[in-house]
């Protein structure tokens, strides 16, 4: 008698054992986040990214990376001004005085190894798109297999170059993709500023949704009032992208954190912090 009750109680525990289990599965693998200074700069004059607004004016813009810890493994988001703009004093100037004029105060290998986190840890990683401050340091992870839309693959560099060293694992993506199969990372097709630039939904299990911009929009009063960089590749493309993210946003409940926005940024809790 108390014998088969023992059998019947371990036979029960297992069960809920494998159901807690898939619950937690089926719910989202998504760990943990961690914000990484990729860069910090002064762009010359504002008004490149809000044509007519700001003329003359200067503003501090940030660059930043992200890091999520998975159940099956590291996801790194952008890559940022390349870590060797550490070692410049005067950082990076841009050919365009209007333009951003990068530093690095942190290197990302430094803010990596911080957390014991080696490049060949990370299984997977994506950039939002093939502009400098966003692509610096993909070679720092070789074997890291990264997904990038194929209209940015295909785009055309300076002089023809390839936008990446041709070896380097890919995944050329064409529209939105869940990268581990659960929902709780997803990459989305957010095209204009370049033309395969790309977006990302994270579900983490606390914070709820957000979405990481890329360059989609580049500080929130252009978010509120659809403002597009002159510089942009397609104008129509980037507010067909805004709308969707801002239909992501309503649907998912989603935050939105915009890479380059300073102010934004400096209310985030930055690496060790992070975000569950
Ligand atoms: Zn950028």
């Amino acid at each position: 008698m108390f014998r088969a009750l023992g059998l019947a109680a371990a036979a029960l525990s297992v069960l809920l054992l494998f159901g807690a289990g898939q619950a937690q599965s089926a719910q989202s693998g998504v760990e943990r986040l961690y914000i990484l200074n990729c860069g910090e700069g002064v762009a010359g004059d504002i008004s490149r990214w809000s044509p007519g607004v700001n003329e003359g004016k200067s503003m501090d813009f940030v660059d930043t990376c992200y890091l999520i810890k998975h159940a099956q493994g590291w996801f790194l988001w952008d890559t940022g001004v390349a870590d060797a703009v550490a070692t410049m004093p005067n950082g990076l100037t841009p050919a365009d005085p209007k333009a951003v004029h990068w530093r690095r105060p942190k290197t990302l290998a430094a803010q990596l190894d911080q957390l014991g986190v080696a490049p060949s840890d990370i299984k997977a990683m994506a950039v939002s798109h093939t502009h400098p401050d966003h692509i610096g340091n993909v070679e720092m992870f070789p074997t890291t297999m990264l997904y990038v839309q194929k209209a940015e693959y295909d785009w055309p560099g300076a002089n023809n170059e390839p936008r990446f060293k041709p070896g380097h694992p890919v995944t050329e993506l064409e529209g939105d993709h869940d990268v581990f199969g659960d929902g709780s990372v997803t990459i989305l097709s957010t095209p204009g500023h370049t033309p395969g630039h790309q977006s990302l939904l994270i579900k983490l299990p606390h914070t709820g949704a957000v979405v990481l911009s890329g360059d989609a929009v580049h500080f929130k009063s252009n978010w509120d009032n659809r403002g597009v960089p002159s510089n942009n590749f397609s104008k129509e493309q980037t507010l067909t992208s805004m709308q969707k993210i801002s239909e992501v946003m309503g649907k998912e409940n989603a935050q939105l954190w915009i890479n380059h926005d300073k102010a934004q940024r400096d209310t985030l809790k930055m690496s060790p912090e992070f975000y569950d």
